[in-house]
């Protein structure tokens, strides 16, 4: 249910899950569902909210942080300089006129879009993005597989089939049958954390779970992989285009 607590000057809004299977409390602040409060099931409201209220000072902290970053995302213009990402670092973006072929190219440091003059500086626009979009799911998607193909020779796996798409909130999965999915987006982290969500799918054919068995095996292909996988929790959120 969504109700709402004061903390201080703040009105805070929230989602309360109660599960029977539950046994403690717990509070989650999620960059797009906001802040999530679980309790097992009968559990007082008053309860939760001296919970809330106890927690409220970490909650406003996070909660300032995926705000700063939603402002940042909104300030991305798809525009001459603005700086994108792409594989752990940032390029400016720069515009040619090229014959009205509209195609990316990455040298020299920055991006390239050729795009032809038309005088429709709004349609410009919407074009420079998805054009972008373009290029980095094709760039995503040449990258993950070679960098499947690298590791599944490591750990002597074969995916049944490998997709590169949008995903919300994943960045990586393995069905049961041995299907992996991936999330295009992964193309604008360091390659290093982009390695680390591959092997953990390809080790997911191995052991279809997270138990230390599993990362064992993650650890074996990557003895580095906690400093990844951190990187990716920490960031992970600021990568959305
Ligand atoms: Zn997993």
């Amino acid at each position: 249910m969504e109700a709402q607590v004061t903390l201080g000057e703040h009105l805070l809004p929230y989602q309360w899950k109660q599960s029977p299977r539950r046994r403690t409390v717990a509070v989650t602040v999620h960059p797009e569902n906001g802040v999530v409060v679980h309790t097992p099931s009968r559990y007082s409201r008053r309860r939760v909210e001296a919970f809330l209220r106890e927690k409220a000072a970490w909650i406003l902290k996070h909660r300032a942080r995926f705000e700063q970053e939603r402002a940042r995302r909104r300030a991305l213009r798809w525009e001459l300089g603005a700086l994108l990402p792409f594989l752990g670092a940032r390029y400016p973006l720069h515009f040619v006129l090229d014959g009205g072929r509209e195609q990316v190219r990455l040298e020299q440091g920055r991006f390239v879009l050729g795009l032809p003059l038309d005088g429709d500086g709004a349609a410009f626009g919407g074009r420079v993005r998805e054009r972008m979009l373009d290029w980095y799911r094709e760039q995503a998607t040449a990258l993950i597989l070679e960098r499947v193909g690298h590791f599944k020779g490591l750990l002597g796996v074969t995916p049944l089939r490998v997709r590169v798409k949008q995903q919300k909130r994943r960045w990586g999965s393995c069905s049961a049958k041995g299907a992996l999915n991936f999330n295009w987006q992964l193309v604008l982290a360091p390659p290093d954390v982009l390695d680390y969500v591959v092997v953990h799918e390809l080790c997911h054919l191995i052991v279809l779970n997270h138990s230390p068995r599993f990362w064992a095996l993650v650890e074996g292909v990557l003895p580095d992989y906690r400093e990844r996988r951190r990187w990716l929790r920490e960031n992970g959120h600021r990568l959305a285009l």
